[in-house]
């Protein structure tokens, strides 16, 4: 494929910066943190993403396939968290105008962005970030892939040219997200012909486990999305659903439609919009208190075991993983169910690995920054196992891929095997406990800190998956989340019964 303005081949710059803030979590997210994900530069990097299911890699992978030169400059994707330290921002925007100046004619550059994203210094680091690589790059045409959990600014829009957002919950679909903007800003870049965007805020949240697109009414919104693209009547969508817990004046769910008609995608990204808010009630969640979970799993004869949901402490979702609220309830009761439980817990990890296997010692276990005021227990623990940490997923969503929770330990407290870790990942993996010695299927209980991903894996081997209200910082429980800057008109702290959707804002892409 060639430009069409040069006559030499479409050059096109990659780049990822991929991390979901959780505006409530105050542990800033360094680039030590950062480190629990994906990082890296330059050839070692394209090795690193080569056939991983990466939005990077369907980027690279759909502008090899239609003749054009990929150059992967710099990924960081990484783990939801707290705000984002900005030295990391700036060092990437650094690195970035440092690739594009050496780099000679660029046509595009193509970027991975979850899209809710704040830092120390500011709310919107996408809008920052696309707005820094446009005034560096004026002429590149830019494509940017973001989560379907996106906060999309007026920034954002006026710095990009194409934004496609995942189309899955779970998400399944990163590398096809990857190709669908690659595809788009290619297409443009060789004179693809005139296409238009048409973008509706909508202003609503709801909890992350509220929703999915494998059953119900939000795969539903989808599913016509994608039928409407299937059709040909439009040429992109996205529904972005705004992850819960950012906090920032200018936040929001949205959609926003590309279609070669200015009328129909006007007229479909209301539609979407529409169906969006019209299903907002639907996606809230009714919470079980911990103590009905527990007499649920004392009452269940079924042979399978409870899954308990402590999504509000799940590092998926940006929370600390440190809460040791339900285990704690456990020891108030008596330890009446056998519970399997996971815990970020580096301190424990240190005593257990002291103590050593098949020895007990007093520890606490969970709360580990006294100051976030996160539930912990004293109590005698009994050393199972040292481990460290690596583990292959056994899916469905993340089959095979490895990931590091750090140096690891198995701790019996009662009847409940507490797996303590330096920063868990995989949690709605069942290899997460399996690995360690912990077959899910054999305690009457499972604690899983995870918002949807589990329930692929954990559905068919569960007696009742029963989400509970829980404290921490992911809370299902909107209202008791300390919001400061979201929108007063919102939902759900305001009902908004009459509220219409707003007019969408089209523009023509090509212009
Ligand atoms: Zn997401």
């Amino acid at each position: 494929m060639t430009d069409n303005k040069s006559g030499q081949p479409v050059r096109v710059m990659i780049c990822a910066f991929h991390q979901e803030t959780n505006s409530f979590n105050p542990i800033i997210t360094d680039m030590a943190r950062c480190k629990y994900g994906v990082v890296g530069e330059g050839e070692a990097l394209l090795k690193m993403v080569r056939g991983k299911p990466f939005p990077v890699t369907g980027m690279v992978d759909a502008i090899e396939e239609l003749g054009g030169e990929a150059m992967l400059a710099q990924v960081i994707f990484t783990q939801s968290g707290g705000v984002v330290d900005h030295p990391v921002v700036e060092t990437f925007l650094q690195n970035m105008k440092a690739a594009i100046q050496s780099a000679g004619r660029l046509d595009g550059i193509f970027i991975t962005l979850h899209g809710a994203t704040q830092s120390t210094q500011m709310d919107d680091v996408c809008g920052y970030i696309l707005e820094t690589l446009r005034a560096v790059a004026p002429d590149a045409v830019i494509a940017a892939s973001c989560d379907l959990h996106a906060n999309i600014t007026a920034k954002m829009l006026d710095n990009s040219d194409y934004i496609c957002g995942y189309w899955t919950y779970p998400h399944e679909d990163l590398y096809q997200t990857g190709t669908r903007a690659a595809r788009l800003g290619m297409a443009h870049i060789t004179g693809g012909g005139s296409l238009y965007a048409a973008h509706v805020g909508v202003p609503m949240i709801a909890p992350a486990n509220g929703y999915n697109t494998t059953e119900g009414e939000f795969k539903e919104v989808m599913d016509y999305g994608r039928s409407l693209v299937d059709q040909g009547t439009i040429v992109d969508f996205s529904v972005f659903h705004m992850q819960p817990w950012l906090d920032v004046a200018e936040g929001g769910s949205s959609t926003l439609v590309i279609a070669k008609d200015q009328a129909a995608a006007k007229k479909y990204a209301a539609e979407l919009a529409q169906r969006l808010w019209d299903i907002r009630e639907a996606c809230q969640v009714e919470l079980w208190p911990v103590d009905d979970v527990i007499d649920f799993a004392i009452g269940n004869n079924t042979g399978k075991p409870v899954v308990l949901v402590d999504s509000s402490d799940s590092t998926n979702a940006g929370a600390t993983g440190d809460s040791a609220a339900v285990l704690k309830r456990l020891y108030e009761r008596g330890f009446p169910v056998k519970t399997a439980f996971v815990l970020d817990d580096a301190a424990a990890v240190k005593k257990a690995t002291e103590t050593g296997i098949g020895k007990s010692a007093a520890f606490i276990l969970g709360g580990t920054r006294p100051e976030l005021n996160i539930e912990s227990i004293e109590t005698q623990a009994y050393v199972v196992s040292l481990h460290d940490g690596i583990f292959a997923q056994e899916g469905p969503t993340a089959k095979g891929i490895v990931v590091n929770i750090g140096p690891s330990a198995v701790l019996r407290v009662g009847n409940v095997d507490v797996l303590v870790c330096h920063h868990t990942m995989g949690n709605g993996d069942p290899q997460l406990y399996r690995h360690f010695g912990m077959e899910p299927l054999a305690y009457d209980m499972v604690v899983v800190k995870a918002c949807t991903s589990f329930r692929a894996a954990y559905e068919p081997i569960a007696a009742k998956i029963c989400v509970a209200n829980t404290p921490g910082v992911a809370s299902s429980d909107l209202a008791a989340l300390p919001f400061k800057k979201l929108p007063k008109n919102f939902y759900p702290f305001s009902h908004m019964d009459d509220y219409k959707i707003s007019e969408p804002v089209v523009w023509d892409i090509c212009k």
